[in-house]
């Protein structure tokens, strides 16, 4: 199979230096294994960045080349998604709209913290907020035209960025991994990824088949159990291996998900998640947060104390940022 040449691209580059991977001791020892590694992709650019900075460097460069002076988007109240396409916008010095969905009633308040503070700090252009089940795509093709109306364009980025294009930031991301992994002869029996709009796990799965990189990736959901998130996944990863031009069909084993962690509801708390918050913070030093990656956390912790994952692995956890909300969730996290 041909190696991905993401060199055909136009590319924005948003951080300075591939992100690190670190060993996390004093948590691998509260847990009494697996060994824990991180990849520290909440370190990116557009501080503080996430893996939606990778999927905008590629998405960015596409609108910029279109001749766009917009980026309009959507995500949910405290989207990082939103909160780092409008930073790549103001970097590059264009404006930014964003359609909201209030998944849950009520949950959009004007005042609110974390992400939600960010937009209005750094300078949202406007917010439509919209109930759940709106057809979002339809919202921000009007939001488009109104854009257009007044004499500007519009480049509209899916939610979480998860297209094709987005998905070659973890087509990068892959190769930017087994070039760690030789340099410093590091081996993983497993990476743990979040699952959810499946930019990430999707593109991960195509890079690491055009890498020839055989190292299982578990997706933990976020929003869906695996029968409704691994379709979702597996065309992600197919649309970037036929953007790239692969030749190759992704096998459906390639795609591994995980359910059970995300309830009771996208964004809403579990104790799991609470947990593994509270213990990477407090053996580490590292700050999850409480949509995301502290649910994906809880994944691993709950599978390394299931004997899904062996006490002998070697696991590294890919962490996608999204620290800002933490701050709208202090109530459940240190009470
Ligand atoms: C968006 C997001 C995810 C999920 O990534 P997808 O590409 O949407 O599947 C995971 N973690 C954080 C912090 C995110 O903001």
């Amino acid at each position: 199979m041909a190696r991905a040449d993401l060199a055909r691209f136009p590319r924005r580059r948003y951080s300075p230096a591939p992100s690190p991977i670190a060993f996390l001791p004093h948590f691998t020892k509260a847990l009494g294994g697996p060994r824990v590694w991180i990849k520290r992709d909440d370190t990116l650019g557009l501080f503080p960045g996430g893996n939606k900075t990778r999927k905008l460097e590629f998405l960015v460069a596409d609108a910029l080349q279109q001749g766009c002076d917009t980026l309009v988007t959507c995500g949910a109240p405290q989207s990082n998604h939103c909160r780092i396409t409008l930073s790549a916008a103001v970097h590059e010095g264009l404006r930014c709209r964003f359609v909201i969905e209030e998944r849950i009633p009520g949950s959009y308040r004007d005042d609110a913290n974390g992400n939600h503070f960010l937009f209005r700090l750094m300078g949202v252009e406007d917010l439509t907020v919209v109930p759940a089940g709106t057809d979002m795509a339809a919202a921000m093709r009007r939001v488009a035209d109104d854009v257009a109306a007044q004499g500007r364009k519009a480049y509209v980025i899916p939610g979480g960025g998860s297209n094709a294009l987005g998905g070659l930031g973890y087509v990068a991301c892959a190769q930017e991994l087994a070039q760690q992994m030789k340099e410093q002869d590091l081996r993983f029996d497993r990476v743990v990824v979040g699952s959810g709009s499946s930019g990430t796990h999707g593109g991960l799965v195509a890079g690491f088949l055009a890498e020839g990189l055989d190292v299982p990736i578990t997706g933990v959901g976020v929003s869906r159990d695996p029968a409704d998130q691994a379709p979702l996944v597996l065309r992600e990863a197919q649309a970037v291996c036929d953007l790239l031009e692969l030749g190759v069909t992704v096998p459906a084993e390639k795609v591994r998900c995980v359910g059970g962690y995300w309830q009771p509801k996208y964004s809403v708390p579990n104790a799991a998640m609470v947990e593994a918050v509270q213990l990477l913070a407090r053996t580490e030093a590292i700050l999850l947060d409480p949509v995301y990656t502290g649910k994906i956390m809880a994944g691993l912790i709950g599978m390394a104390r299931s004997g899904e994952i062996g006490r002998d692995e070697d696991v590294l956890f890919v962490h996608t940022g999204g620290m800002p909300s933490l701050f709208a969730y202090r109530d459940v996290l240190a009470p």
